[in-house]
């Protein structure tokens, strides 16, 4: 690495030694030597683990030496905070290192100072919404996981990042991370950049497909029998006798669940107790899911899905790179999440349940992202992907569609309705764009327009009549928004979200809890909970509630059973914020704590929305909508708001310190004996530490 000292001087060379890092892995050489130094712009399609950041983070450090300041973007929260944590060793030698992922809605002005900024792709757009002014000094963009462009959901914000960064700045770089992807030379072109592709891996990948007795593996396209085990248990088994760690992915929350427990038997032989991590896995939730990882944890195998809390999500993560869980079972969000390798990595849900459809095959690219999990650098000489089946012919098909298989394109998704009005109308608020060629011309500029020959010039006419009618744009003469529809826009949330608010605010001046968690509910940024068989009780609450409702279709027309979805997600939130046990909420709406926190924090953003737009509108229910957002956002009745807001101090505790005259922080210090008998002393230590 003594040859990087010319770009990143002498101390940041100094820095990788620190870090381990002596010598280039073979993909960075190349990126030296294709000109990351200079003022090209790249995109890097290369395997997982071999060594894409860093090659962002010499050509980061370099652009930051000569002055600039770059912006890395992730696609998670989870991923940033990560990205942080590596890229603050770069503050030793004086680069300032942020990391933004808070609240939309703000201009972060302190990220003026930083270098170095890591942020999701939502965050970075909001803070250009918001104006922040510094992100005129932005010198280069980083785009981590750039296939993701394809995600209909989150990929249209990467092309419009690229495309309104290009209107501010258009000297500025662009590097672009991506997995390997069969037309990354396609985002080349649009981005205007060299393409570094390769297949190099810092540990090698045996591919392979199991079937009852044998495995075949595949070596440069020729297939070797082996002989193998009957079941999965001896696989298991086989890797972790030889010292190794497995993961498994299976197609469902409750098949990780049941596997991980099954498992049990066979990895607690080759593991220690883990009874520390176990206790904590239950430290704010000892419900039934909770109960279960716990019981797994002790025995050295896990669960990982989006049902998991933050924190449990955390320990089983520490606590297989650490080595004291052996076996991990998760679900496909892992893959595409963080970076978790293990030597083994058994691919049991290579079909998913599509409904409507029935069982169908995982994308190939899918595949390839989980497979490329195995192997954990330093650690294991090689890496080894299984596919699970049931007998040969199976076998043989899975090798040629999975492990012989192309990755699919990348598709832009850009072109929905949705993602063309929120977009619209955000340019037309920053001035970015104010008559419609304008607006013609800067989605000419995305991923989307190098990919389809066809105009949009139709679609774009048509939401704009639609953003005049709701009255976020202004089209006598040139296109401007209306100072609602700034606001619209600023908040981050759908214009049909912003219509659906502007709507009940005209309408109504008083509304219950219920029809407010409704209305939150009705918005397109809402995520809905599904209906069960079992979810005829529904409408029955429905009917009780039927007075309060601001809409309640008839039971004949379209929109009832969507109708349904609304109001069980509201009722959900209203017995969150009606104290009812986080336990018998899961229970009754067939849901994970981890999925009652995500709705929640959607929901106070959607409430916070809500309450900024009355405000503007000067709707008398403000208030009543800024202390629901506490209440959501705690899961309190009133009285509680006030005690929540400490450090340590959830509903629960709350509640316990309310019944017995604890209001406030005062009332802790006076009656401390009290407090400590109900919540224990070490957090009544902790409560007062926090405060004095
Ligand atoms: P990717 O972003 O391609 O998935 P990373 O950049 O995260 O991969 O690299 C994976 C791991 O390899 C990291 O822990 C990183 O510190 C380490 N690493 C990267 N380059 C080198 C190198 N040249 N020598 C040793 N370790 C390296």
């Amino acid at each position: 690495v003594g040859e990087l000292e010319p770009f990143i001087s002498k101390f940041g060379v100094d820095v990788l030694r620190k870090r381990g890092i002596n010598e280039l892995y073979p993909p960075q050489k190349e990126a030296v030597e294709k000109g990351i130094f200079s003022d090209r712009n790249f995109v890097i399609a290369i395997p997982t683990a071999s060594g894409k950041t860093l090659i962002a983070e010499l050509a980061m450090v370099h652009e930051t030496i000569k002055g600039g300041k770059c912006l890395y973007t992730v696609p998670l929260k989870a991923l940033a905070s990560e990205k942080f944590k590596e890229f603050k060793k770069w503050e030793e030698i004086g680069l300032r290192v942020a990391v933004s992922t808070g609240d939309y809605e703000s201009k972060d002005d302190w990220l003026g100072e930083a270098d170095i900024i890591v942020t999701t792709s939502e965050k970075a757009d909001s803070l250009i919404r918001n104006q922040a002014g510094w992100i005129r000094n932005i010198s280069m963009l980083v785009i981590d996981e750039a296939h993701l462009i394809d995600s209909a959901r989150r990929g249209a914000v990467i092309e419009i990042l690229v495309a309104k960064l290009r209107k501010i700045n258009p000297s500025a770089r662009i590097i672009a991370l991506s997995a390997t992807i069969p037309n990354a030379d396609e985002i080349a072109e649009w981005l205007g950049a060299e393409l570094l592709t390769s297949e190099w891996r810092p540990v090698p990948l045996y591919e392979g497909v199991f079937y009852p007795g044998k495995v075949l593996r595949i070596n440069d396209g020729r297939v070797t029998e082996i002989k193998a085990g009957k079941s999965l248990e001896s696989l298991v088994k086989e890797t972790l006798s030889d010292g190794g760690q497995v993961l498994i992915f299976e197609s469902t929350r409750r098949y990780t669940e049941s596997l991980a427990e099954k498992l049990i038997p066979v990895v607690r032989e080759y593991s220690d107790e883990n009874p520390e991590l176990s206790e904590d896995i239950l430290l704010e939730n000892d419900g039934e899911m909770s109960n279960k990882l716990a019981r797994c944890v002790r025995f050295g195998t896990a669960f990982h899905h989006a049902g998991l809390l933050g924190y449990q999500r955390e320990i089983v993560e520490e606590g297989f790179k650490k080595g004291k869980i052996k076996v991990v079972t998760a679900t496909p969000t892992l893959a595409a999440g963080v970076n978790l390798p293990a030597r083994r990595v058994i691919i049991k849900g290579i079909r998913r349940y599509e409904s409507g459809i029935g069982n169908v095959f995982i994308n190939v690219s899918e595949y390839k992202q989980m497979a490329g999990r195995a192997g954990r650098p330093g650690l294991d000489s090689h890496g080894e992907a299984l596919i699970i089946s049931k007998t040969k012919n199976e076998a043989l098909e899975l090798i040629k569609r999975f492990v012989m298989g192309e990755p699919e394109k990348v598709i832009s998704k850009l072109g929905s309705e949705n993602h063309l009005r929120f977009h619209t109308l955000s340019i037309i608020a920053e001035e970015i764009a104010n008559s419609e060629d304008e607006i013609e011309n800067f989605f000419s500029s995305t991923f989307f327009a190098h990919q389809n020959e066809f105009t949009m010039k139709w679609e774009i006419k048509r939401i704009l009549l639609q953003l005049v009618k709701w009255d976020f744009v202004n089209a006598d003469g040139s296109l401007v928004a209306t100072e609602i529809g700034k606001l619209v826009s600023k908040l981050y949330i759908d214009p049909l979200t912003g219509f659906i608010f502007k709507e009940a605010g005209k309408r109504f001046s008083e509304l219950t809890d219920m029809a407010i968690l409704h209305l939150i509910c009705r918005t397109p940024d809402m995520e809905l909970l599904y209906l069960r068989k079992s979810d005829d009780w529904i409408e029955d609450e429905a009917g009780f509630f039927r007075e309060e409702l601001t809409y309640f279709p008839s039971y004949y027309s379209a929109e009832y059973d969507w109708f349904l979805k609304e109001f069980k997600t509201a009722l959900m939130l209203y017995d969150w914020i009606n104290e009812r046990d986080e336990d018998i909420i899961c229970g009754k709406y067939g849901i994970a704590p981890g999925d009652v926190r995500r709705i929640v924090e959607t929901a106070e953003w959607l409430l916070h929305a809500l309450t900024r737009m009355f405000e503007f509108m000067e709707n008398p229910m403000t208030t009543r909508t800024a202390r629901l957002e506490e209440r959501v956002k705690h899961g309190v009745k009133e009285d509680l708001v006030e005690l929540v807001k400490l450090k340590w101090v959830g509903r629960k505790r709350a509640r316990k310190l309310l019944n017995a005259g604890i209001k406030n922080i005062e009332d802790l210090h006076e009656k401390r004996n009290i407090a400590e008998r109900l919540i224990g002393r070490r957090i009544v230590e902790k409560i007062l530490e926090d405060t004095s």
